[in-house]
């Protein structure tokens, strides 16, 4: 690794939670002077955030401290069953042997590797190839599935090719009007609320779409409130309308896309009130925003977990792609479809191979010749190469079943999985389960072995940010004495499994080599190294060599279609996998909150962030509330077909009187996933977590 630099000199770094990626500097401090080893200071260079920061990226040294995270091995005493400290050597021969023993016994796809979006590119791209030459298993994927999954693959249908926003941030202030679908940017990403501000600032109108009334709505020129699972039919009584009233754009249409007469005849048999009857929104609501859509010269639609988080997610983002392709507000500067990604690395982590279908560069697993490019650079045969695997429910619900060991690197399904405790009952059925992880994480409590690994500012990496600019987070401070990068466990269990052609454990090598991977793919890095992102402030791929300038903005000539031709998609209104019924008559939809992250593995252990927000809670309108004599702060459960969570409701006006909403950051009696529905959207395999049937029985408190 790089040397590391002088204590006092801020190095520039990167924020390790969500997909914004803010610019950030870290100082590491004298010993005995902090809590913390270093402190985060502003980076006003960097242009995504310009020195802004939420309190998670405020507050991101806290989790350096070693007493904050693991710093030595655990393996499971047989003795006691109890977890109990164990030396590299050994722990690392355990998982070694417990994948092997497993791989002999039942067969190669026996063992399972279950990864995350906030890996590093370098850590996603050695975690796919380690699945698939040294275990040879085609039972990869990764909680990224559970993110954005139905975006991406409604991308690829509509445009040829996933990039999360097609254009940079800083186009949101240029254009006309944004359409925001399930969005709150003021508590998921509050820097990025900026471009809205500056949207406005500018004359651009913003159209906010989501069931409460967030403080990303309140900043709305219109806000719309369909009930949740609904935004496939509100979509397309827009869509009726934009036709109905003579909005179309015809030029755009005949000349870049294909398939509008099959998407125009779905639209038109749904008309407005159709529309209004499933979604809720009044019909001059739905005219409202069609003037405001259509009367800019440029807009955008951005989606995020609201329409995605669904068991139809790519045919309702397909549904908002459709509007915009209508209009002509696609391929054109300022104009466009994009998905706000949510991890960290979530556009990054999808495309270099962790994905249960895909090869580095975004390339099909499926496809002869991606299998050969990839192949050659691995040093296998491409007929080595296992086939697609489970996508990651189907995955982790058969494990104990067809799948007996797991490797998890960067996880956290016992919080966050969809009917997180039968995952947590599939995950306690394993024959072995090895975890690498920061933090004694809920799902690492159940592990066999639990490797301690570094942390973003513990390692170099690369990570892509949700507007596919590649980054660069530098090494700022050494781990504590005990941990070990990621690559470094990667390189060690390749060796001890018998790989014999070199595993690299160094960042800026395992980067070399996806580049090489990626070449000439649909996601190619070629062209971007580790000092060009240093020079550049990052570099958007797709980038073919060292002298190509990156890719800013996509589909301003062509789309990446065989025919350049952007695809409607026909799609039309189901209902969700389950609508309320006389036993569970209310709508839970779930989210986050602005001082958690995910499964809060890691901002639950940040004292500052715990008490921003300590706990899980029901968020339920006060006329909801009385029809079930809950009280304001007192305890409510909320049970869905999969189970009961308990948790004080908090009474609001901002959400909808059918709907209760529940954070899903928290484990035990509150957490959320233990109610949230696993059907899955048949392309993408993404969860329902938007939207389930729930009932609400007041607890009577001692
Ligand atoms: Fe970190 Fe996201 Fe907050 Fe920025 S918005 S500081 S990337 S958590």
């Amino acid at each position: 690794s790089a040397p590391l630099p002088d204590p006092g000199e801020p190095v520039d770094t990167h924020c390790p939670y969500c997909s914004l990626q803010c610019g950030m500097g870290l100082r590491r401090l004298p010993a005995g002077t902090s809590d913390a080893p270093a402190e985060v200071v502003e980076r006003p260079a960097f242009p995504v955030n310009r020195g802004a920061l939420c309190g998670k990226g405020r507050t991101a040294a806290r989790l350096l401290a070693p007493g904050a995270r693991l710093t030595e091995p655990l393996v499971r005493d047989p003795a006691t069953g109890r977890l109990v400290p164990a030396d590299w050597d050994t722990a690392l021969a355990r998982v070694a042997a417990g994948l092997s023993r497993t791989g002999a016994a039942h067969g190669k796809d026996a063992v399972g590797v279950f990864g995350g979006g906030g890996l590093t590119n370098e850590k996603a791209y050695a975690l796919g190839k380690f699945a698939r030459v040294v275990l040879g298993t085609s039972q990869i994927d990764y909680n990224g599935r559970f993110c954005m999954s139905s975006a991406a693959a409604a991308h690829q249908r509509a445009f040829g090719l996933d990039r999360g926003l097609p254009f940079p941030l800083a186009d949101i202030a240029r254009t006309g009007c944004v359409v925001l679908v399930g969005s709150n940017l003021a508590e998921t990403m509050p820097p990025a609320l900026r471009y809205l501000t500056e949207l406005k600032e500018n004359g651009g109108r913003l159209i906010v779409v989501d069931p409460r009334r967030t403080r990303t709505a309140e900043q709305a020129d219109l806000h719309l409130a369909p009930r949740p699972g609904t935004d496939l039919a509100l979509a397309l009584g827009l869509l009726h309308l934009v036709v109905a009233e003579g909005r179309t754009d015809e030029e755009f249409i005949a000349a870049r896309t294909s398939g509008w007469p099959a998407a125009r005849a779905a639209a038109m048999a749904h008309w407005p009130e159709l529309a209004e009857r499933v979604t809720g929104v009044p019909v001059p609501q739905l005219r409202a925003a069609v003037r405001l859509f259509c009367a800019a010269d440029s807009a955008m639609v951005l989606t995020a977990r609201g329409p995605e988080q669904q068991s139809k997610g790519t045919d309702t983002v397909g549904a908002w792609i459709n509007l915009c392709l209508a209009t002509g507000h696609a391929g054109r500067e300022h104009s466009g479809y994009g998905c706000l990604t949510g991890q960290g690395n979530g556009q990054g982590g999808r495309e270099h191979g962790q994905k249960a279908d895909q090869l580095p560069g975004y390339r099909k697993l499926s496809d002869p010749a991606a299998r050969a490019h990839v192949a050659e650079v691995w040093g296998v045969p491409p007929e080595s190469l296992p086939g697609p695997g489970r996508s990651a429910y189907e995955l982790l619900d058969a494990l104990g079943r067809d799948v007996r060991a797991l490797l998890l690197m960067g996880s956290n399904p016992v919080v966050s999985a969809p009917r997180a405790a039968h995952v947590e009952q599939r995950i306690r059925a394993l024959d072995f389960l090895a975890v690498a992880d920061v933090v004694l994480s809920e799902t690492a409590t159940l592990a066999d072995v639990v490797l301690p690994v570094a942390q973003w500012a513990e390692e170099t990496g690369t990570t892509t940010n949700l507007e596919g600019r590649v980054l660069l987070r530098r090494r700022a401070l050494p781990p504590p004495p005990g941990v070990r990068t990621d690559l470094q466990v990667l390189h060690s269990l390749a060796a001890l499994l018998g790989w014999e052609k070199g595993f690299p454990a160094d960042p800026e090598e395992t980067f070399d080599e996806l580049r090489r991977a990626s070449a000439g793919g649909p996601a190619d890095y070629a062209g971007i190294t580790y000092r060009r992102i240093a020079a550049e402030d990052g570099v958007f791929w797709p980038c073919s060599g060292e002298d190509h300038p990156g890719t800013p903005r996509l589909f301003l000539d062509r789309f990446a279609t065989p025919d350049g031709r952007a695809r409607f998609a026909p799609v039309t209104h189901r209902p969700a996998a389950e609508e309320p019924d006389d036993r569970y008559p209310v709508v839970l939809t779930t989210g986050r909150v602005l001082a958690q992250y995910q499964s809060g593995a890691q901002t639950r252990r940040v004292p500052e962030l715990a008490t921003a927000a300590p706990g899980p809670y029901v968020e339920i309108h006060p006329r909801l509330a009385r029809q079930y004599g809950i009280e304001d702060g007192r305890l409510v459960a909320v049970v869905s077909r999969r189970g009961r969570a308990v948790a004080p409701a908090r009474f609001s006006e901002a959400i909808r009187a059918d709907t209760v909403f529940m954070p899903f950051h928290w484990p035990g009696p509150g957490r959320a996933n233990t109610l949230t529905n696993p059907a899955l959207d048949p392309v993408s395999g993404m969860p329902e977590f938007k939207m389930c049937a729930v009932r609400l029985e007041p607890v009577e408190e001692s």
